[in-house]
């Protein structure tokens, strides 16, 4: 992948898509809210991408930049990852339900292995309807990122398989800058994407187990984890926080998310958004933990409805 592929989410969020079924009660453009959540990640120990692999040699996916490739933490992976999460707990309160409504080799053949009226569908779409939950590819602020572990540090980290002989991992200590963007959702339907990446950073399941077999976590800057979210009424632009490809200088981005803050007080409001909620570090996993709890609640509720 090279650097023209990369699909930043100011790019990917900018396409309006008219949603088609707003007379069964999905919503529509107008009675929403947008959000923009934001987060670094770094990786605690050698961390790799995807399916533990099978074959002799796993690389991972990189991007060029400024003649140098650094490791992209893509969309798609993130995406696969927070809905099979999802699916997870939606089976939790109605089992049996992932016959009905599943991702996986179906889907690529192009049949509808969705049931598009789950919480699920509800947030993330179906081949009909768009997914309300954006997601951008990340690339690694540092360069040189990368190692190819050798045979004896895999045997050192205690490989499973014995058939890789090679695999690349990214390096403990890097970090990915990740969007999510959501629109025309409640609070607690975007609390659906806190659930999933609430539960993905403490389960570690954003990277594949086997050879590198580290995680990834949320950074922590000045003692406050790296996150914000931002909350309102009117079309949000997450370049309002943008960091921009050409830079790899950890220290200076993370001292200018330090100093990043939005005044949400009626001043901001006279502006252009009429209703803006912004939460930062600790605060910001506070509020995800509350959406979070809301969008189970809302999977209950809705399990509860279909068996009667
Ligand atoms: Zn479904």
């Amino acid at each position: 992948m090279n650097e023209n592929k990369i699909k930043p989410v100011w790019e990917s969020c900018s396409d309006k898509i008219a949603l088609k079924r707003d007379e069964d009660g999905w919503l529509s453009k107008n009675n929403g809210k947008y959000f923009v959540a934001f987060a670094i990640l770094e990786a605690q120990g050698f961390v790799f991408f995807g399916h533990e692999p099978l074959v002799e040699v796993a690389y991972i996916e990189k991007a060029e930049v400024n003649g140098k490739s650094r490791p992209i933490f893509a969309a798609s992976k993130r995406r696969g990852v927070d809905r099979r999460i999802i699916h997870e707990l939606r089976e939790k309160f109605s089992p049996g339900y992932l016959k009905t409504c599943h991702i996986g080799v179906v889907e690529r053949e192009g049949e509808e292995p969705l049931c598009g009226e789950c919480p699920a569908c509800l947030i993330f779409g179906t081949l009909q309807y768009p997914s309300r939950i954006r997601y951008a590819d990340s690339v690694a602020i540092e360069e040189d990122a990368v190692q190819e572990l050798n045979k004896n540090i895999i045997d050192e980290l205690k490989l499973t398989s014995g058939a890789i002989l090679t695999q690349e991992a990214i390096k403990p200590g890097t970090h990915f800058p990740i969007y999510t963007f959501g629109r025309w959702m409640t609070e607690d339907e975007f609390g659906g994407w806190a659930y999933a990446f609430l539960s993905a950073i403490r389960q570690g399941r954003y990277t594949s187990r086997g050879a590198a077999h580290g995680k990834l976590d949320i950074a922590t800057i000045n003692g406050e984890p790296a996150v914000f979210l931002l909350e309102s009424d009117k079309p949000l632009y997450p370049s309002i926080f943008r960091i921009s490809i050409v830079e790899t200088d950890y220290k200076t981005i993370s001292q200018r998310f330090a100093n990043f803050e939005i005044k949400t007080g009626p001043e901001a409001m006279q502006k252009t958004l009429s209703e803006l909620l912004f939460f930062k570090g600790t605060r910001c996993i506070e509020k995800l933990e509350e959406i979070s709890d809301k969008f189970c609640r809302l999977v209950e509720t809705w399990s509860k409805g279909k068996s009667q």
